[in-house]
Protein backbone atom coordinates (compact mmCIF):
# COMPACT_ATOMS: atom_id res chain seq x y z
CA UNK A 1 0.00 0.00 0.00
CA UNK A 2 2.85 2.32 1.20
CA UNK A 3 4.71 1.58 -2.39
CA UNK A 4 1.21 1.84 -4.46
CA UNK A 5 0.74 5.42 -2.81
CA UNK A 6 4.44 6.29 -3.31
CA UNK A 7 4.51 5.52 -6.51
CA UNK A 8 1.53 7.45 -7.55
CA UNK A 9 2.29 10.50 -5.87
CA UNK A 10 5.95 10.15 -8.44
CA UNK A 11 3.59 9.36 -10.99
CA UNK A 12 1.55 12.81 -10.35
CA UNK A 13 4.86 14.57 -10.22
CA UNK A 14 6.17 13.05 -13.21
CA UNK A 15 3.02 14.66 -14.99
CA UNK A 16 3.08 18.23 -12.98
CA UNK A 17 6.80 18.03 -14.75
CA UNK A 18 5.77 17.31 -18.33
CA UNK A 19 3.15 19.11 -18.49
CA UNK A 20 5.16 22.30 -17.07
CA UNK A 21 7.95 21.25 -19.65
CA UNK A 22 5.52 21.10 -22.55
CA UNK A 23 4.23 24.76 -21.46
CA UNK A 24 7.59 26.15 -21.27
CA UNK A 25 8.78 24.46 -24.14
CA UNK A 26 5.71 26.28 -25.94
CA UNK A 27 6.21 29.44 -24.35
CA UNK A 28 10.22 29.54 -25.42
CA UNK A 29 9.32 28.95 -29.22
CA UNK A 30 6.86 31.67 -29.24
CA UNK A 31 9.76 33.31 -28.17
CA UNK A 32 12.39 32.13 -30.29
CA UNK A 33 9.86 32.79 -33.53
CA UNK A 34 9.39 35.99 -32.54
CA UNK A 35 13.30 36.83 -32.49
CA UNK A 36 13.97 34.78 -35.68
CA UNK A 37 11.20 36.83 -37.37
CA UNK A 38 11.15 40.58 -35.84
CA UNK A 39 14.61 41.10 -33.68
CA UNK A 40 15.91 44.55 -34.21
CA UNK A 41 19.34 43.04 -33.06
CA UNK A 42 20.67 43.11 -36.31
CA UNK A 43 19.69 46.36 -36.59
CA UNK A 44 20.63 47.73 -33.26
CA UNK A 45 24.69 46.44 -34.10
CA UNK A 46 24.23 48.04 -37.27
CA UNK A 47 23.64 51.63 -36.03
CA UNK A 48 26.52 51.06 -33.09
CA UNK A 49 29.42 49.69 -35.88
CA UNK A 50 28.31 51.94 -38.63
CA UNK A 51 26.64 55.00 -36.92
CA UNK A 52 29.10 55.17 -34.47
CA UNK A 53 32.16 53.36 -34.80
CA UNK A 54 34.68 52.00 -32.03
CA UNK A 55 33.98 53.03 -28.34
CA UNK A 56 37.09 53.04 -26.77
CA UNK A 57 36.30 54.33 -23.02
CA UNK A 58 36.64 57.84 -22.14
CA UNK A 59 35.94 58.42 -25.97
CA UNK A 60 33.06 60.46 -27.80
CA UNK A 61 32.48 57.39 -29.67
CA UNK A 62 31.37 56.03 -25.94
CA UNK A 63 29.43 58.87 -25.18
CA UNK A 64 27.30 58.48 -27.86
CA UNK A 65 26.65 54.46 -27.84
CA UNK A 66 25.37 55.33 -24.25
CA UNK A 67 22.96 57.86 -25.50
CA UNK A 68 22.08 55.62 -28.22
CA UNK A 69 21.73 51.94 -26.43
CA UNK A 70 19.44 54.58 -23.83
CA UNK A 71 17.48 54.98 -26.55
CA UNK A 72 17.21 51.31 -28.00
CA UNK A 73 16.44 50.12 -24.87
CA UNK A 74 13.51 52.55 -24.60
CA UNK A 75 12.50 51.45 -28.17
CA UNK A 76 12.17 48.33 -26.50
CA UNK A 77 9.75 48.58 -24.11
CA UNK A 78 11.53 48.59 -20.45
CA UNK A 79 9.64 50.65 -17.94
CA UNK A 80 12.63 52.87 -17.32
CA UNK A 81 16.03 53.56 -18.67
CA UNK A 82 18.79 55.03 -16.09
CA UNK A 83 22.85 55.88 -16.44
CA UNK A 84 24.82 54.82 -13.74
CA UNK A 85 27.78 56.88 -13.57
CA UNK A 86 31.55 55.66 -13.11
CA UNK A 87 34.93 57.00 -13.81
CA UNK A 88 37.13 55.43 -16.48
CA UNK A 89 40.60 54.78 -17.55
CA UNK A 90 41.10 57.44 -20.47
CA UNK A 91 44.04 55.47 -22.86
CA UNK A 92 44.05 57.08 -26.51
CA UNK A 93 46.29 55.90 -28.93
CA UNK A 94 47.57 58.99 -30.83
CA UNK A 95 49.10 59.00 -34.28
CA UNK A 96 49.19 55.34 -35.93
CA UNK A 97 52.52 53.24 -34.98
CA UNK A 98 55.33 52.36 -37.31
CA UNK A 99 58.12 49.45 -37.08
CA UNK A 100 60.23 47.42 -38.65
CA UNK A 101 62.71 44.57 -38.36
CA UNK A 102 66.60 45.70 -40.39
CA UNK A 103 68.06 42.60 -41.32
CA UNK A 104 72.23 43.10 -41.78
CA UNK A 105 72.53 44.05 -45.47
CA UNK A 106 68.96 43.51 -46.29
CA UNK A 107 66.01 45.91 -46.88
CA UNK A 108 63.95 46.91 -43.77
CA UNK A 109 60.88 44.56 -43.07
CA UNK A 110 57.69 46.43 -42.26
CA UNK A 111 55.57 45.32 -39.24
CA UNK A 112 51.78 44.99 -38.97
CA UNK A 113 51.67 46.32 -35.49
CA UNK A 114 49.58 48.23 -33.01
CA UNK A 115 50.17 49.45 -29.05
CA UNK A 116 48.48 47.26 -26.51
CA UNK A 117 45.86 48.93 -24.25
CA UNK A 118 46.69 51.08 -21.46
CA UNK A 119 50.91 50.62 -22.81
CA UNK A 120 53.26 53.73 -22.42
CA UNK A 121 53.93 55.25 -25.49
CA UNK A 122 58.06 55.21 -27.51
CA UNK A 123 57.92 59.07 -27.96
CA UNK A 124 58.84 60.48 -31.38
CA UNK A 125 62.35 59.07 -31.19
CA UNK A 126 60.88 55.36 -30.70
CA UNK A 127 62.97 52.15 -29.50
CA UNK A 128 65.51 50.34 -31.28
CA UNK A 129 67.40 47.18 -30.05
CA UNK A 130 67.98 43.56 -30.82
CA UNK A 131 65.66 41.23 -30.44
CA UNK A 132 64.94 37.87 -28.44
CA UNK A 133 62.70 35.59 -28.82
CA UNK A 134 61.04 34.13 -26.09
CA UNK A 135 57.84 30.84 -25.80
CA UNK A 136 56.71 31.16 -22.91
CA UNK A 137 56.98 32.69 -19.07
CA UNK A 138 59.33 29.81 -17.76
CA UNK A 139 61.68 31.10 -20.31
CA UNK A 140 61.37 34.35 -20.06
CA UNK A 141 62.64 33.56 -16.37
CA UNK A 142 65.14 31.64 -17.40
CA UNK A 143 66.61 33.89 -19.86
CA UNK A 144 65.63 37.26 -17.62
CA UNK A 145 67.88 35.62 -14.89
CA UNK A 146 70.59 34.77 -17.15
CA UNK A 147 70.99 39.02 -17.87
CA UNK A 148 69.74 38.09 -21.80
CA UNK A 149 66.77 40.50 -21.90
CA UNK A 150 68.89 43.29 -20.30
CA UNK A 151 68.26 46.71 -22.99
CA UNK A 152 66.80 44.31 -25.93
CA UNK A 153 63.35 44.00 -27.64
CA UNK A 154 61.69 41.27 -26.27
CA UNK A 155 59.34 39.36 -28.53
CA UNK A 156 56.73 37.67 -26.70
CA UNK A 157 56.30 34.68 -29.10
CA UNK A 158 53.75 32.58 -27.66
CA UNK A 159 51.44 30.95 -30.19
CA UNK A 160 47.83 29.47 -29.32
CA UNK A 161 47.71 26.10 -28.73
CA UNK A 162 45.98 24.84 -32.45
CA UNK A 163 44.67 21.50 -30.53
CA UNK A 164 42.85 23.15 -27.59
CA UNK A 165 39.07 22.48 -29.28
CA UNK A 166 37.84 25.11 -27.14
CA UNK A 167 39.79 28.12 -28.40
CA UNK A 168 39.26 30.27 -25.22
CA UNK A 169 41.48 28.02 -23.06
CA UNK A 170 44.07 28.31 -26.07
CA UNK A 171 43.65 32.45 -25.44
CA UNK A 172 43.41 31.64 -21.44
CA UNK A 173 47.36 30.13 -21.71
CA UNK A 174 48.76 32.39 -24.01
CA UNK A 175 47.19 35.32 -23.15
CA UNK A 176 49.24 36.02 -20.58
CA UNK A 177 52.05 36.92 -22.93
CA UNK A 178 49.75 39.76 -23.07
CA UNK A 179 48.45 40.87 -19.82
CA UNK A 180 51.45 39.63 -17.76
CA UNK A 181 54.89 39.26 -19.77
CA UNK A 182 56.06 42.66 -20.97
CA UNK A 183 56.14 43.87 -17.14
CA UNK A 184 58.29 40.74 -16.64
CA UNK A 185 60.56 42.03 -19.43
CA UNK A 186 61.09 45.36 -18.07
CA UNK A 187 61.78 43.50 -14.54
CA UNK A 188 64.86 42.05 -16.58
CA UNK A 189 65.75 45.02 -18.08
CA UNK A 190 64.29 44.79 -21.51
CA UNK A 191 63.26 47.98 -23.37
CA UNK A 192 60.25 46.98 -25.00
CA UNK A 193 57.91 44.28 -25.21
CA UNK A 194 56.86 42.58 -28.77
CA UNK A 195 53.73 40.60 -28.28
CA UNK A 196 52.70 37.59 -31.24
CA UNK A 197 49.07 39.00 -31.90
CA UNK A 198 46.34 36.59 -30.00
CA UNK A 199 44.69 35.09 -33.10
CA UNK A 200 44.83 31.26 -33.63
CA UNK A 201 44.71 32.31 -37.49
CA UNK A 202 47.51 33.37 -39.69
CA UNK A 203 46.96 36.80 -40.94
CA UNK A 204 48.44 40.63 -41.37
CA UNK A 205 46.22 42.50 -38.60
CA UNK A 206 47.45 43.38 -35.20
CA UNK A 207 45.08 41.98 -32.55
CA UNK A 208 45.03 44.69 -29.45
CA UNK A 209 44.18 44.30 -25.85
CA UNK A 210 44.71 45.37 -22.64
CA UNK A 211 48.43 44.92 -20.81
CA UNK A 212 49.16 46.02 -16.96
CA UNK A 213 52.23 47.01 -15.42
CA UNK A 214 53.73 46.67 -12.23
CA UNK A 215 54.66 49.87 -10.18
CA UNK A 216 57.90 48.61 -9.26
CA UNK A 217 59.15 48.12 -12.60
CA UNK A 218 59.95 50.60 -15.42
CA UNK A 219 57.09 50.98 -17.52
CA UNK A 220 58.41 49.96 -20.87
CA UNK A 221 56.41 49.98 -24.94
CA UNK A 222 54.35 46.97 -25.84
CA UNK A 223 52.88 46.44 -28.89
CA UNK A 224 51.74 43.66 -30.79
CA UNK A 225 52.21 42.64 -33.87
CA UNK A 226 50.26 40.26 -36.69
CA UNK A 227 50.60 36.31 -36.62
CA UNK A 228 52.02 36.22 -40.37
CA UNK A 229 55.34 39.21 -39.32
CA UNK A 230 55.49 37.05 -36.08
CA UNK A 231 55.91 33.67 -38.24
CA UNK A 232 58.37 35.58 -39.83
CA UNK A 233 60.38 36.88 -37.24
CA UNK A 234 60.62 33.56 -35.72
CA UNK A 235 62.32 32.03 -38.77
CA UNK A 236 64.87 34.93 -39.52
CA UNK A 237 66.02 34.43 -35.98
CA UNK A 238 65.81 30.99 -36.03
CA UNK A 239 68.51 31.24 -39.19
CA UNK A 240 70.38 33.09 -36.96
CA UNK A 241 69.88 36.78 -38.91
CA UNK A 242 71.47 39.50 -36.89
CA UNK A 243 68.79 41.92 -36.82
CA UNK A 244 67.29 44.91 -34.45
CA UNK A 245 63.49 46.23 -34.81
CA UNK A 246 62.65 49.53 -34.19
CA UNK A 247 58.96 50.78 -32.66
CA UNK A 248 57.07 53.97 -32.33
CA UNK A 249 54.10 54.45 -30.60
CA UNK A 250 52.20 57.32 -29.81
CA UNK A 251 49.93 56.27 -27.22
CA UNK A 252 49.15 57.65 -23.69
CA UNK A 253 47.08 57.37 -20.68
CA UNK A 254 44.84 60.68 -19.84
CA UNK A 255 43.34 61.40 -16.78
CA UNK A 256 40.05 59.12 -16.01
CA UNK A 257 36.75 60.32 -17.77
CA UNK A 258 33.46 60.22 -17.16
CA UNK A 259 30.94 58.30 -18.26
CA UNK A 260 27.67 55.50 -17.71
CA UNK A 261 26.45 52.14 -17.60
CA UNK A 262 23.48 51.81 -19.37
CA UNK A 263 20.42 50.14 -17.53
CA UNK A 264 17.14 49.24 -19.26
CA UNK A 265 14.54 47.60 -16.71
CA UNK A 266 11.33 45.88 -16.63
CA UNK A 267 10.18 46.14 -12.87
CA UNK A 268 9.06 42.43 -11.62
CA UNK A 269 5.17 41.48 -10.84
CA UNK A 270 5.61 39.58 -8.14
CA UNK A 271 8.95 39.21 -6.23
CA UNK A 272 9.98 43.04 -7.98
CA UNK A 273 13.41 43.07 -5.57
CA UNK A 274 14.46 39.91 -7.17
CA UNK A 275 16.56 41.15 -9.71
CA UNK A 276 18.03 39.05 -13.19
CA UNK A 277 20.79 41.29 -14.99
CA UNK A 278 21.38 40.65 -18.51
CA UNK A 279 24.00 41.85 -20.13
CA UNK A 280 27.24 42.95 -22.48
CA UNK A 281 29.89 45.46 -22.62
CA UNK A 282 29.14 49.14 -24.21
CA UNK A 283 33.25 49.87 -24.98
CA UNK A 284 35.65 48.10 -27.75
CA UNK A 285 38.61 48.29 -28.59
CA UNK A 286 39.29 51.33 -31.06
CA UNK A 287 40.67 49.52 -34.11
CA UNK A 288 37.50 48.25 -35.77
CA UNK A 289 33.82 48.24 -34.85
CA UNK A 290 33.32 46.53 -31.56
CA UNK A 291 30.69 43.77 -33.59
CA UNK A 292 31.16 40.64 -32.56
CA UNK A 293 33.19 42.17 -29.30
CA UNK A 294 30.66 43.05 -27.48
CA UNK A 295 28.65 44.72 -29.86
CA UNK A 296 26.51 41.50 -30.09
CA UNK A 297 26.80 41.13 -26.36
CA UNK A 298 24.86 44.47 -26.01
CA UNK A 299 22.17 43.96 -28.54
CA UNK A 300 21.51 40.55 -27.70
CA UNK A 301 20.88 41.81 -24.15
CA UNK A 302 18.56 44.73 -25.63
CA UNK A 303 16.21 42.24 -27.98
CA UNK A 304 15.94 40.28 -24.43
CA UNK A 305 13.92 42.75 -22.88
CA UNK A 306 12.10 43.39 -26.67
CA UNK A 307 11.24 39.83 -27.30
CA UNK A 308 10.02 39.91 -23.61
CA UNK A 309 7.89 42.50 -23.97
CA UNK A 310 6.79 41.60 -27.52
CA UNK A 311 5.78 37.75 -26.42
CA UNK A 312 3.39 39.28 -23.66
CA UNK A 313 4.99 37.60 -20.82
CA UNK A 314 4.86 39.52 -17.65
CA UNK A 315 7.81 38.51 -15.56
CA UNK A 316 7.37 37.76 -12.02
CA UNK A 317 11.05 39.44 -11.36
CA UNK A 318 12.75 42.54 -12.02
CA UNK A 319 14.85 42.03 -15.31
CA UNK A 320 17.99 44.43 -15.75
CA UNK A 321 19.43 44.95 -19.32
CA UNK A 322 22.59 46.11 -18.72
CA UNK A 323 25.52 47.95 -21.15
CA UNK A 324 28.58 47.70 -18.58
CA UNK A 325 31.17 50.00 -19.66
CA UNK A 326 34.66 49.99 -19.57
CA UNK A 327 35.25 45.82 -19.60
CA UNK A 328 38.13 46.40 -22.43
CA UNK A 329 40.48 48.34 -19.89
CA UNK A 330 39.69 48.48 -16.58
CA UNK A 331 36.28 46.88 -15.73
CA UNK A 332 34.80 49.78 -13.74
CA UNK A 333 31.07 49.05 -15.47
CA UNK A 334 31.16 46.14 -13.73
CA UNK A 335 32.54 47.07 -10.42
CA UNK A 336 30.07 50.09 -10.43
CA UNK A 337 27.30 47.81 -10.91
CA UNK A 338 27.98 45.92 -8.01
CA UNK A 339 28.72 48.62 -5.81
CA UNK A 340 25.68 50.22 -6.20
CA UNK A 341 23.83 47.23 -5.76
CA UNK A 342 25.44 46.52 -2.26
CA UNK A 343 24.85 50.06 -1.65
CA UNK A 344 21.00 50.23 -2.61
CA UNK A 345 21.08 46.37 -0.87
CA UNK A 346 19.57 45.36 -3.88
CA UNK A 347 18.81 41.70 -4.15
CA UNK A 348 20.90 39.95 -7.54
CA UNK A 349 19.02 36.70 -8.05
CA UNK A 350 20.81 35.70 -11.64
CA UNK A 351 23.23 37.66 -14.11
CA UNK A 352 23.95 36.36 -17.38
CA UNK A 353 26.11 37.55 -19.82
CA UNK A 354 26.91 37.47 -23.82
CA UNK A 355 30.77 38.77 -24.65
CA UNK A 356 32.28 35.93 -26.55
CA UNK A 357 30.71 36.70 -30.00
CA UNK A 358 27.58 36.51 -31.70
CA UNK A 359 28.16 33.08 -32.98
CA UNK A 360 26.11 29.96 -33.48
CA UNK A 361 24.89 29.61 -29.72
CA UNK A 362 25.92 25.89 -28.47
CA UNK A 363 25.70 26.36 -24.44
CA UNK A 364 25.89 28.03 -21.28
CA UNK A 365 28.52 28.59 -18.95
CA UNK A 366 27.17 28.27 -15.38
CA UNK A 367 28.78 29.44 -12.14
CA UNK A 368 26.48 28.68 -9.49
CA UNK A 369 25.88 26.63 -5.92
CA UNK A 370 24.85 22.56 -6.97
CA UNK A 371 21.72 22.71 -6.19
CA UNK A 372 21.25 25.71 -8.53
CA UNK A 373 23.36 23.89 -11.35
CA UNK A 374 21.12 20.72 -11.04
CA UNK A 375 17.83 22.71 -11.20
CA UNK A 376 19.20 24.49 -14.45
CA UNK A 377 20.42 21.36 -15.46
CA UNK A 378 16.51 20.01 -15.60
CA UNK A 379 15.90 22.53 -18.22
CA UNK A 380 18.36 21.73 -20.89
CA UNK A 381 15.97 19.18 -22.61
CA UNK A 382 13.84 22.11 -23.80
CA UNK A 383 17.32 23.94 -25.24
CA UNK A 384 17.96 21.01 -27.82
CA UNK A 385 15.81 21.74 -31.04
CA UNK A 386 17.71 24.84 -30.77
CA UNK A 387 21.03 23.13 -31.30
CA UNK A 388 22.04 24.34 -27.53
CA UNK A 389 23.44 21.25 -25.80
CA UNK A 390 26.23 22.33 -23.60
CA UNK A 391 25.55 23.35 -19.96
CA UNK A 392 29.03 23.01 -18.24
CA UNK A 393 30.11 24.99 -15.38
CA UNK A 394 32.55 27.54 -16.52
CA UNK A 395 33.50 31.60 -15.79
CA UNK A 396 30.19 33.56 -16.45
CA UNK A 397 32.14 36.99 -18.16
CA UNK A 398 34.00 39.81 -16.65
CA UNK A 399 31.37 41.69 -15.62
CA UNK A 400 29.15 40.00 -14.07
CA UNK A 401 31.67 37.85 -11.98
CA UNK A 402 31.71 40.92 -9.95
CA UNK A 403 28.30 40.00 -8.39
CA UNK A 404 29.76 36.75 -7.36
CA UNK A 405 30.71 37.81 -4.09
CA UNK A 406 26.76 38.46 -3.62
CA UNK A 407 26.07 34.85 -4.10
CA UNK A 408 24.36 35.23 -7.21
CA UNK A 409 24.03 32.96 -10.02
CA UNK A 410 25.77 33.37 -12.78
CA UNK A 411 25.82 32.76 -16.63
CA UNK A 412 27.61 32.98 -20.21
CA UNK A 413 26.36 32.48 -23.26
CA UNK A 414 28.46 30.08 -24.78
CA UNK A 415 28.50 30.46 -28.57
CA UNK A 416 30.73 28.77 -30.88
CA UNK A 417 34.35 30.07 -30.53
CA UNK A 418 36.10 28.49 -33.77
CA UNK A 419 36.08 31.41 -35.59
CA UNK A 420 36.16 34.27 -32.62
CA UNK A 421 39.85 34.46 -32.12
CA UNK A 422 40.10 35.48 -35.72
CA UNK A 423 38.51 38.98 -35.92
CA UNK A 424 39.18 39.57 -31.62
CA UNK A 425 40.17 43.20 -31.35
CA UNK A 426 41.26 43.58 -34.95
CA UNK A 427 40.27 46.03 -37.66
CA UNK A 428 38.14 43.06 -38.81
CA UNK A 429 35.70 43.28 -35.83
CA UNK A 430 33.06 44.69 -38.64
CA UNK A 431 29.54 44.59 -38.98
CA UNK A 432 30.25 42.54 -42.26
CA UNK A 433 31.56 39.43 -40.01
CA UNK A 434 28.00 38.95 -37.86
CA UNK A 435 25.60 36.52 -39.47
CA UNK A 436 21.88 38.03 -38.55
CA UNK A 437 21.24 34.37 -38.17
CA UNK A 438 23.52 33.36 -35.58
CA UNK A 439 23.41 36.70 -33.80
CA UNK A 440 18.95 36.58 -33.36
CA UNK A 441 19.86 33.07 -31.69
CA UNK A 442 21.98 33.67 -29.54
CA UNK A 443 19.52 36.33 -28.65
CA UNK A 444 16.59 33.65 -28.54
CA UNK A 445 18.62 30.82 -26.62
CA UNK A 446 19.07 34.06 -23.64
CA UNK A 447 15.41 35.07 -23.48
CA UNK A 448 14.57 31.50 -23.12
CA UNK A 449 16.97 31.13 -20.08
CA UNK A 450 15.83 34.26 -18.71
CA UNK A 451 12.08 33.05 -19.34
CA UNK A 452 13.09 30.14 -17.21
CA UNK A 453 14.48 31.57 -14.50
CA UNK A 454 12.05 34.31 -14.14
CA UNK A 455 9.43 31.53 -13.99
CA UNK A 456 10.93 29.10 -11.76
CA UNK A 457 13.64 31.42 -9.45
CA UNK A 458 16.94 29.69 -8.46
ZN1 LIG B 1 34.53 41.61 -24.88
Amino acid sequence: MKIKLSLSVSALLLSFSVTAQTDDSAAIRKIVNDIMNNAKAYDNLRYLCKKIGPRLSGSSNAQKAVEATARMLKEAGADTVYLQPCMVPHWIRGEKETGYVQLAGAAKHPLKLCALGNSYGTGKKGVSAAVVEVNNMKQLDELGLANVLKGKIVFLNFAMNQTYIEVFNAYGESGVARWGAPTVCAKYGAVAAMVRSLSINPDDYPHTGVTSYNDSFPKIPAVAISTNDADWLSSQLKRKMKLTAFLQTNCQMLPDAPSFNVVGEIKGSEFASEIITVGGHLDSWDLAEGAQDDGAGVVQSIEVIRAIRASGIKPKRTIHAVMFMNEENGGRGGSKYLELAKKNKEQHLFALETDAGGFTPRGFALQMNDQQFEKVLRWKPLFYQYGVYNFSRGGAGADVGHLYELGTALAGLAPDTQRYFDIHHAATDVFENVSRRELHLGAANMAALIYLVDKYGL
